[in-house]
């Protein structure tokens, strides 16, 4: 069957870093890179640009979801090469300028508006990019719902931005360089041992109670709905998970239909349980669920996620993890998939991640 779009999940230790092809008869792929991971994934990445074909590496979009270090670390390093500066056409990007009111005083502008310097060639920095050009320049953000906001690529994909909404890009203005100094000099760091205990009862773990995330900077992330050529894929960064459901929702309103089954949809925040809300399984019901997450410092995913996604999704659908390790590989359970009806995938080998295909639809 031909394949429509190409996810690529990269090891990016705790966070993300993703290459989407949506593929065109006769033409080069239509090329997203979403996210750059933390900054040690800045070799990893560059080995995966080279590998792309030399006859045309465009990369069409360079999504820059939101400033924490675990998506903005590896981007810095990718804006400011002479890759990026040739090869990408627009960056997506919600930066300073897309801020109604940030509201304290900057502590380390220098250091902490590189990309913000990147893209707009302040003295010192790169050249100018282009920057937001597919939404002439203004912030990437959703309609307010029941609206929806797709943005129209000649001859690509149809993308519909589905976060952040209004209050979460205003909730982002208020904390701006504070954020931002945090994303650029991380907490450090801590591998988490692997919780070995027993999953148990799936039903009770995905109806555990969980606090919800609250934090500014995830609220922020750009999520987006990419259809192409019939097949379709939910890139939820870290975004929130009730703004997520809240725009699929509002989706699938306006299309008449009571949900809308996506091909593939990549777990908001790594599988948290802040994020991974049972709505959000429902409204956008998906055959392919991709997990990005060695576990590393925060522990993700979360169990009682992939407890609402295994009990919630359609029959058959397919877990996909970014690293095999002994928190994921305890999902492979024979019995566990068996019972609910579920399939694991894993890397072949520990340095390339996974690739997901969707096939042609239409
Ligand atoms: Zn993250």
């Amino acid at each position: 069957m031909a394949t429509a779009i190409r996810v690529e999940m990269l090891p990016a230790r705790l966070g993300d870093c993703l290459l989407v092809e949506c593929l065109r008869p006769r033409r080069r792929p239509w090329r997203m890179l979403v996210d750059g991971g933390p900054a040690d994934t800045w070799p990893l990445l560059q080995a995966r640009l080279d590998r792309l074909p030399a006859t045309d590496p465009t990369i069409d979009a360079a999504v820059v979801t939101h400033i924490d270090s675990d998506h903005i670390g590896g981007m810095i390093p990718f804006l400011a090469s002479d890759f990026a500066r040739e090869h990408v056409r627009d960056v997506w990007f919600n930066g300073r300028p897309h801020l109604s009111r940030p509201r304290s005083a900057p502590r380390s502008v220098a250091q902490g508006e590189t990309v913000t310097a990147t893209l707009t060639g302040a003295p010192g920095a790169q050249p100018g990019m282009p920057w937001n050009l597919a939404f002439s320049g203004g912030a990437i953000a959703a309609a307010p719902a029941p609206g929806i906001r797709e943005v129209s690529i000649p001859n690509g994909p149809r993308i519909t931005v589905l976060s952040p909404n209004a209050p979460r890009l205003a909730a982002l203005g208020k904390v701006w360089f504070e954020t931002l100094d945090k994303a650029l000099r991380p907490d450090h760091e801590r591998p988490l041992p692997a919780p070995l205990g027993p999953l148990g009862d799936l039903a009770a773990l995905a109806a555990r109670r969980t606090a919800k995330d609250s934090t500014a900077a995830n609220g922020s992330s750009i999520a987006l709905l990419v259809e192409h050529r019939g097949a379709s894929l939910v890139l939820g960064a870290d975004a929130f998970g009730p703004v997520l459901a809240e725009s699929l929702r509002a989706v699938a309103q306006a299309r008449g239909i009571p949900a809308l089954a996506v091909d593939a949809l990549k777990l908001p925040h790594h599988g948290s349980q802040a994020n991974v809300i049972g709505n959000l399984i429902s409204v956008a019901p998906a055959r392919h669920f991709l997990v990005s997450s060695n576990g590393d410092t925060f522990g993700h995913p979360d169990d009682p996620a992939i407890a609402r996604v295994v009990t919630g999704a359609p029959s058959g659908a397919t877990l996909w993890f970014n690293y095999r390790n002994a928190r994921t590989q305890r999902w492979a359970d024979a019995t566990l998939t068996s019972r609910h009806g579920y399939a694991v995938r894993y890397p072949t080998k520990p340095d390339t991640g996974v690739l997901v295909r969707l096939p042609v639809r239409s």
